[in-house]
C-alpha cells in the first residue's frame, strides 16, 4: 500500500473495480446505439436499470414522446436513475447520452467488439461516451459503498440522441422538469475532455438553410431564365470577402479549445442546386435546364460574447446588399436549428469541487477548456435553468467520432476517482 492509497480508501476502492468497469463499458459499448436513426435505446436504458436498480437506485425509463425522431419504430428512451441519501443535502447529478454516431470507414477493429487490448478498449462510443457513462456508475457505486450514509441524492441519467441536438434526450427530461434546481444542484457531463480538464460551456450556434431563387429555362438558352447557381455563387463570394475575414476578427474570452474555434467561425456543409443528383449507377446525362434553386446549409458558430440577433443579421445584411445590387436577386432563409452558449462561472461550486478532485488525485491543477461544438449542457442551461453544469470525463476528444476510437483503462479509472471525490467534498458535508 503506498501513501497515496492510504489516504484515500474511496480511490482504492475505484481502483480495485477495474474488470468490473472494464466489463460494464464493454457492455454498453456491444449495444450498437446508433443515431441516426437511434436504434436500441430502450436495450441500453434495460441494461442501466438492471445495473443500478439492485444498487438501491430508483429507476424511470422516460420516453420522449413526441420529440423529433421519436416513433414506435425508434422510441427515444432515457432513464433517470435517483439513489437517496441517509439526510437532506444536495443532488449530483451525472449526465451521459447513450447514442453514438456511425461507424464509418477506416476500422481496424470490430466496432462494436469493444475489444480490450493493453491498457484501451475500441469501438465506436468508448471515448464518445460510453467510458464516461461507465466511470460516473463505477464512481457512484464505491461512494455509496465507502459511505452509505451520504446527504443528498446521486443521480443518474443515460439519454437519448445528444449527437442530433438532444430534442429526444436532455431537452425533453429538462422540458419535464428532470433538471430543476430545486431537484438537482450539480451536473457533470462525462463527455471526453480527459482526467485533468474541466469543461466550462461551448459555443452558440446557428443552423439554415439560404436558398437563392432563379427561373428554370432551356440550357442552351440560359438568357431566357434566371440562374440560381450563379446567385449562389455571388452569396458565397459576398461571404468570402465581407463576413469571412470579420469573423476571424472576433475572439471570445472563453477558453475555446482548439485554438482555431476561439474565433467566430461559419461552415457551409452543403450546396445543392439544379436537377438533383442521380444513384451512381446511373448511366444517362443530365438534362439541359437553368436551375431555379440553389440552396445552401451554413453552420455559424458564435461567441458568448455575441447575440443571436447580430448573428442572424449579419447574415441577412449580406443577402440584402445583393437583393438591392444584383438585378433579380431573390433569396429565401430556413432556420434548422439554434444553440444557445453556455459558459458555467469558474466559481461555481460544481467548478471549485472538481477543480479540487483533480488537484488530490493527479497532483496538478486542471486546465479550463470550453468545446468549440455543443453538448446537453446547453438544454440544461436554457431550459432547465440550472448553471452550475460542466462536462468532465475521461477520454481523448479528438477521437470522438473517428475510426478506432478507444478509451483508456487509466483514464477512466482516474475520472472515477476526481468523480467519486466530487462526491465526497459535495455529499458528506
Ligand atoms: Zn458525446
Amino acid at each position: 500500500m503506498d501513501g497515496q492509497d492510504a489516504r484515500d480508501p474511496l480511490g482504492e476502492r475505484i481502483a480495485a473495480k477495474r474488470d468490473d468497469l472494464i466489463e460494464l463499458t464493454q457492455a454498453l459499448v456491444r449495444i450498437p446505439t446508433l443515431n441516426p436513426p437511434g436504434d436500441l435505446y430502450r436495450d441500453i436504458c434495460e441494461l442501466l436499470r438492471d445495473r443500478l436498480a439492485p444498487r438501491g437506485f430508483d429507476c424511470q425509463l422516460i420516453r420522449a414522446e413526441g420529440a423529433p425522431g421519436d416513433s414506435d419504430a425508434h422510441p427515444r428512451w432515457n432513464i433517470v436513475a435517483r439513489r437517496e441519501g441517509t439526510r437532506p443535502g444536495d443532488c449530483v447529478h451525472f449526465n451521459s447520452h447513450t447514442d453514438v454516431v456511425e461507424v464509418g470507414s477506416g476500422w481496424t477493429r470490430d466496432p462494436f467488439g469493444a475489444e480490450l487490448d493493453g491498457d484501451r478498449i475500441y469501438g465506436r462510443g468508448t471515448c464518445d461516451m460510453k467510458g464516461g457513462l461507465a466511470a460516473s456508475i463505477i464512481a457512484a457505486e464505491a461512494f455509496i459503498e465507502e459511505h452509505p450514509d451520504f446527504a443528498g441524492a446521486i443521480e443518474i441519467s443515460g439519454t437519448a440522441d445528444e449527437e442530433s441536438g438532444g430534442y429526444g434526450g436532455v431537452a425533453y427530461l429538462a422540458e419535464q422538469g428532470y433538471f430543476d434546481p430545486a431537484r438537482v444542484q450539480h451536473v457533470i457531463i462525462p463527455e471526453p475532455l480527459g482526467h485533468d480538464r474541466i469543461c466550462l460551456g461551448h459555443r452558440g450556434g446557428w443552423w439554415a438553410e439560404i436558398e437563392t431563387k432563379g427561373e428554370i429555362a432551356h440550357g442552351s438558352m440560359p438568357f431566357l431564365g434566371d440562374c440560381a447557381v450563379r446567385h449562389m455563387g455571388a452569396v458565397l463570394d459576398a461571404f468570402e470577402r465581407d463576413l469571412f475575414p470579420a469573423l476571424a476578427n472576433r475572439r471570445t474570452d472563453m477558453p475555446v479549445i482548439p485554438d482555431g474555434a476561439r474565433q467566430a467561425t461559419l461552415n457551409i456543409n452543403s450546396i445543392h442546386g439544379g436537377e438533383p443528383e442521380q444513384a451512381t449507377d446511373y448511366t444517362g446525362l443530365p438534362s439541359a435546364c437553368v436551375p431555379d434553386s440553389c440552396r445552401i446549409a451554413i453552420d455559424r458558430r458564435y461567441l458568448i460574447e455575441e447575440t443571436f440577433e447580430d448573428v442572424q443579421a449579419e447574415v441577412i445584411a449580406v443577402l440584402e446588399n445583393l437583393r438591392e445590387t444584383r438585378p433579380r436577386f431573390d433569396y429565401a432563409v430556413r432556420e434548422i436549428n439554434r444553440i444557445t452558449p453556455s459558459m458555467t462561472e469558474r466559481d461555481a461550486p460544481v467548478v471549485t469541487t472538481v477543480a479540487g478532485a483533480i488537484r488530490a488525485v493527479t497532483g496538478h491543477d486542471p486546465a479550463y477548456v470550453a468545446s468549440p461544438g455543443s453538448y446537453d449542457q446547453k438544454h440544461i442551461d436554457r431550459i432547465g435553468r440550472l448553471k452550475n453544469c460542466i462536462a468532465y470525463g475521461p477520454g481523448v476528444l479528438e477521437l470522438a467520432h473517428k475510426p478506432d476510437e478507444w478509451v483508456s483503462v487509466d483514464d477512466m479509472i482516474a475520472s472515477a476517482r476526481v468523480m467519486g471525490r466530487a462526491l465526497e467534498t459535495l455529499l458528506l458535508p
